[in-house]
């Protein structure tokens, strides 16, 4: 594996390997651009099944955290921690805490959060060896669990959606396909169930579904089927990667708007398609950003009304991205980037100035 020429693909900044024989950790940080303020990003737990998967799986998300806190307008850039190993089987209190002297020598260039496979717990080890952490629980004055942020940015976004195609906000009555109703699926069906939608929901676990069905009323679908749906709006809220060659001639959707990560196989090609056949995009990255919005806000001191106020302003953000992406014929996604790198390159110049 040549490192460089991966590094120097995508402009990363920097890669820190992190290895102890005592804990068994074995862990990776990529720090994708610091132009914006301090590297911030999850840090992921996964057996992988090789040392570059792992690699690969950093470059790609630090580099999408980039864009996620440049589009958002936070003063942070991206970075992104994984850990080898198994979620299930591996966790311990050394590990968390020799990952975090690893953190802290980093000196505040990257900020690290719960991710895919770690949780609060996790990062309160971390925390008893640096401060670069956030996600922490409110006892620690922490900000808690993320996904009613996360999944109250979304039910704004499908707003800013609903009007660019319908010219109005109002979602009540559209019929809405929900996939994966874990901790951010349930949340935004809550608020899609308050506002008078009709809701279409699927899970792999049984238990999410009964116990969504006491709060809302919803048509459950087969998870395979969830695609089929005759419905306005798709909201993929679980695994990524699901808008791709298979799935996309199966939606009946005018709208996709959802929560998870990495919704598209291949990004440009299926921005490309949905465009093409009148499909509304909204990018992942820019409206599940109520998570980042969320953590971001404990570095300054926790407050739930800010952390509300500033995921509101995903709607303006998105309304900014439709609007580019009709009026330069270009896909919603590519919008987005353009905002991401614009604001990149203006607050870049800005950092040359007095600095001799
Ligand atoms: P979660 O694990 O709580 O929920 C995911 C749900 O999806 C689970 O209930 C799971 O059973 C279900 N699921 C798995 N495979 C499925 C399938 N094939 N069909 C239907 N359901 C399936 O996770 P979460 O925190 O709700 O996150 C959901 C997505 O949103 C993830 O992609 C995550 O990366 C992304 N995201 C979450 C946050 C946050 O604040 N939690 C922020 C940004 C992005």
């Amino acid at each position: 594996m040549e490192l460089f020429p991966l590094m120097n693909k995508n402009n990363h900044e920097q890669v820190m390997f992190c290895s102890d024989v005592v804990s068994g950790l074995k862990a990776i940080v990529a720090i994708h651009n610091t132009t914006l303020g301090p590297a911030i990003g999850g840090a992921r737990m996964w057996h992988y099944d090789s040392e570059q998967e792992a690699l690969e799986d950093a470059l790609r998300l630090s580099r999408q955290m980039t864009y996620k806190a440049a589009v958002t307008g936070l003063n942070l850039g991206g970075g992104k921690a994984v850990i080898i190993g198994n979620p299930k089987t591996d966790k311990n209190e050394l590990l968390f805490r020799t990952f975090g002297k690893f953190v802290n020598g980093l000196n505040g260039r990257f900020i690290v959060a719960e991710d895919l496979g770690t949780d609060v717990k996790d990062m309160e080890y971390v925390r008893m060896e640096t401060k670069y952490v956030t996600g922490l629980s409110k006892a620690l004055g922490g900000s808690g669990d993320p996904s009613t942020v996360t999944a109250y940015g979304i039910f704004i976004g499908m707003k800013a959606s609903a009007n660019e195609l319908w010219g109005n906000d109002s979602l009540r009555g559209k019929k809405i396909a929900v996939q994966g109703v874990g901790a951010v699926g349930r949340y935004l069906c809550e608020h899609l169930f308050s506002e008078g939608a009709e809701l279409f929901i699927s899970d792999v676990d049984q238990d999410k579904i009964s116990s969504l069905l006491h709060t809302v009323k919803a048509h459950v679908v087969q998870p395979d089927k969830i695609y089929d749906v005759d419905c306005d709006i798709f909201a993929p809220s679980a695994l990524g990667l699901v808008i791709n060659d298979e799935t996309i001639p199966r939606l009946k959707c005018k709208i996709i708007a959802g929560g998870a990560n990495n919704q598209l196989a291949d990004e440009q090609k299926h921005a490309n398609e949905l465009r093409n056949r009148g499909i509304l995009y909204a990018p992942d990255y820019v409206i599940n950003s109520g998570g980042l919005i969320n953590v971001a806000n404990e570095l300054e001191g926790y407050r739930r009304d800010r952390a509300i106020q500033q995921a509101e302003g995903i709607y303006d953000i998105l309304k900014r991205i439709y609007k580019i992406s009709r009026e330069e014929n270009i896909s919603t996604l590519l919008a987005a980037n353009k905002i991401a790198e614009e604001r990149l390159n203006k607050i870049g110049k800005l950092k040359n100035i007095f600095s001799s």
